[in-house]
């Protein structure tokens, strides 16, 4: 009998997984060769500059952009350009960037859409979603596409606590708010993190995101430059946005 290398005995799935992955659009590559390895219980921050790769990156953890070479894995399943159903079979949950949400349904709609993929009644999901963030119980009956930018994304956000997923993908949750608003949400992600699900989160604002991640991933050009907890990637953040918002 042999005996199996220690590290295929201890080493555990990550929760996503690029390997030398190439994707893009039509005949455009956007992603030229990413490998990332997020392990689980995480927060994992994908940054760099305008362009250069990550909103595509999480699109194609999401089956929305299929890849034409390498391996997308969520929890060990191998997803490449997989449907929603399978990403959500394996535990995984993406609030898309802009939000994600029906604009002429209200906050109650909302919330009763997401009902569907859960054995939770409606009544339930308010409540999960209103603890969380008072403010929505206020505007329940108001429609969505009416809510402040920050109410908007509280409400997409609330899709995550709804869905009681293991792996959260966010992309650019801050995208368009005010500091104060960022900083609450990033709260959420925070507790949402404590609660020991993964998340990948993509990010303009370096600093943001650095204060809540655990690792970074520093992407440029379609590749990543540099991966690494927080204080290891910072130099790489300053040099891939040039002195910009980081
Ligand atoms: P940002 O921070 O500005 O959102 P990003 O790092 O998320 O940038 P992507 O949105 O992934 O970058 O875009 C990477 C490249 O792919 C850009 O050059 C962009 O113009 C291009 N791109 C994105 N979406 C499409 C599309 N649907 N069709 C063609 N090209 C696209």
């Amino acid at each position: 009998m042999t005996t199996p290398a220690p590290d295929t005995i201890t080493a555990p799935v990550p929760a996503i997984e690029l390997r030398d992955v190439r994707a893009g659009y039509g005949r455009i590559e956007v992603l030229h060769g990413v490998t990332l390895s997020v392990p689980q219980g995480c927060v994992y921050a994908l940054l760099g500059p305008n362009g250069a790769g990550k909103s595509t990156t999480l699109l194609t953890l999401g089956g929305q952009v299929r890849p034409t070479a390498g391996c997308v894995h969520i929890a060990g399943a191998h997803v490449n350009g997989a449907a929603p159903e399978k990403l959500a079979k394996a535990g995984a949950c993406r609030i898309p960037e802009g939000r994600g949400i029906f604009p002429n349904l209200t906050v109650a709609e909302n919330l009763r859409v997401w009902t569907y993929a859960t054995n939770d009644s409606p009544a339930d999901v308010e409540e999960k979603a209103f603890q969380r963030f008072p403010v929505l119980r206020e505007r329940r009956g108001q429609v969505a596409g009416t809510l402040s930018g920050g109410e908007q994304q509280m409400l997409a956000l609330s899709r995550a606590l709804v869905a009681d997923p293991e792996i959260l993908l966010l992309d650019e949750i801050s995208m368009g708010l005010a500091p104060l608003i960022v900083g609450s949400l990033y709260e959420v992600v925070a507790q949402l993190a404590a609660g020991g699900i993964t998340i990948l989160l993509v990010e303009q604002f370096a600093r943001t995101a650095l204060a809540v991640a655990d690792y970074a991933a520093v992407m440029t050009q379609g590749v990543i430059a540099a991966v690494g907890e927080p204080a290891d990637v910072e130099d790489f953040v300053q040099e891939a946005y040039l002195g910009g918002v980081a």
